[in-house]
């Protein structure tokens, strides 16, 4: 039997940084064998933000409704969106987040305030680990991700260590001895939440050459009873659909994952892998 094949977090048009249509990932998701594909849009919601203000309820929707309609009965299609959380974001987060369709709500930490910005962003990284150092960044880092796991509003904790993927040259030797505890703390909080811990494979054929989280994460994870795991590509262009899933998906059972968790309607379902 073919191996089970989710994709639960892409980026289409409905996102700034990205051009693709629903119908192109359908199309591709077919060819590809992929069985379950959400796309998770970006809610940005700090000013400061590259796509702060772009995100169109209404038209996302509607994109989903139509192609739903076309491809739905050959592939589990969901309506997320993947929301920046900052702790000073609360309100505005719930704000977007309740009384919408939504089947999945990805909460990730892209902003860190008061630090310059976006974390993840190629331009605005480098900038931020050399004005602030490895430790400040990293220290406000994991207190966002910490906090996003208190908010209560959010699914999935997306792409935990993305720092990472501009910051590699800078994290080089970085003596985690001083992060371990909140490291451990952040691994047990989710698995006591229930929270589903994303794993993200766009790491694999970035700097890092590993998923965000790495699987030492997930299996703290797994060892304080975390239950609820999801795999992805975070494709903002058509090539990197279903990038890396397969082999992330062996990787993960490997470590003693079992079973995937997708979200229709937000509530969890289990797909053994
Ligand atoms: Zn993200
Ligand atoms: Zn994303």
């Amino acid at each position: 039997m073919k191996p089970f094949f989710p994709d639960c977090h892409t980026h289409t048009r409905q996102s700034k940084d990205s051009q693709v249509t629903m119908r192109q990932y359908c199309e591709r998701a077919l060819e590809m064998g992929i069985d379950y594909l959400a796309f998770t849009d970006h809610i940005d919601l700090d000013p400061a933000d590259f796509s702060f203000g772009y995100y169109n309820f209404d038209s996302a929707w509607k994109e989903f409704r139509e192609t739903r309609e076309e491809f739905g009965n050959r592939i589990e299609l969901a309506f997320g969106v993947e929301v920046s959380c900052q702790t000073s974001l609360v309100d505005e987060a719930r704000a977007v987040i309740e009384g919408r369709p939504y089947d999945i709500v990805i909460g990730s930490v892209h902003i860190l305030d008061g630090l310059g910005g976006d974390i993840s962003s190629r331009e605005n990284t480098p900038k931020m680990f050399e004005k602030y150092g490895v430790g400040e960044i990293y220290r406000k880092y994991l207190d966002e991700v910490e906090s996003s796991i208190e908010q209560g509003l959010y699914d999935v904790i997306g792409h935990i260590g993305i720092l990472k993927r501009h910051g590699t040259p800078y994290l080089k030797g970085l003596d985690l001895a001083g992060y371990e505890e909140q490291i451990d703390r952040i691994a047990r909080k989710l698995a006591e939440a229930g929270l589903a811990l994303e794993v993200n494979a766009s790491g694999m054929w970035q700097p890092p050459a590993q998923p965000y989280p790495d699987t030492e994460f997930v299996k703290r994870f797994l060892d304080y009873g975390g239950a609820r795991v999801t795999v992805c590509s975070d494709a903002h262009v058509l090539e990197n659909l279903g990038r890396c899933v397969p082999e992330l998906l062996t990787t993960l059972k490997n470590a003693g994952v079992n079973e995937i968790t997708l979200f229709k309607n937000r509530k969890p379902i289990k797909r053994p892998i």
